[in-house]
């Protein structure tokens, strides 16, 4: 006699969709655990991320180890540090360089709102420039802080991977920074 059992398929398994919906999920968490960072790090945030690398706290244990110098490899823009409005210019043009899907993460006071830095050399956030979807506070974030908001950057990637390309909210977000 055979061991093998003939199961019946649950409800809902051959219904419309079911295949997308599960794929979706699939390259979501797949995506999620396996980021690769751009860190723009100007300043002293910059000196906290390379803590946050360390084997201290080790955001390998993300899958992010694998940073990308070269913005058409990334997938998350980490913004640390001031920037300068003639550093604002560069910022945008490696934002663009990057492939869809992409994140961007404003860690720190400087790069989420200007910082102590109210002046007018400085940019008084990167979201003048560019759409931003986490900020972490704290001059600078410790790098629980930057952890944290790692993985607010995975939930959204577990959820928007396939997806946030083509949502009407995204495309009006990126039309307001005139970007096509
Ligand atoms: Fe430096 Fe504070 Fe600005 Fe971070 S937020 S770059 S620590 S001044």
């Amino acid at each position: 006699m055979s061991d093998i059992q003939i199961v019946e398929a649950p409800a809902g398994v051959e219904g419309s969709g079911f295949f997308a919906t599960s794929l979706d999920k699939a390259i979501g968490l797949a995506r999620a655990n396996s980021l690769w960072p751009l860190p723009f790090a100007t300043s002293c945030c910059g000196i906290e991320f390379m803590a946050t690398m360390g084997s201290h706290y080790d955001l390998a244990r993300f899958g992010a180890e694998r940073l990308s110098f070269s913005p058409r490899q990334a997938d998350l823009l980490m913004v640390m540090g001031t920037i300068s409005k003639k550093m604002a210019p560069v910022l945008r043009q490696v934002y663009l360089q990057m492939a869809e899907p992409r994140w961007v993460m404003a860690v720190g006071a400087c790069a989420s709102s200007g910082g102590i830095f109210d002046t007018y050399s400085v940019l008084q956030g990167i979201d003048e420039v560019i759409p931003v979807d986490v900020y972490v506070p704290g001059c600078p974030p410790r790098p629980e802080g930057i952890i944290d908001g790692f993985m607010n950057i995975q939930k959204l990637v577990k959820t928007e991977s396939l997806r946030r390309r083509n949502e009407p909210k995204y495309q009006a977000l990126l039309a307001k920074y005139g970007i096509q």
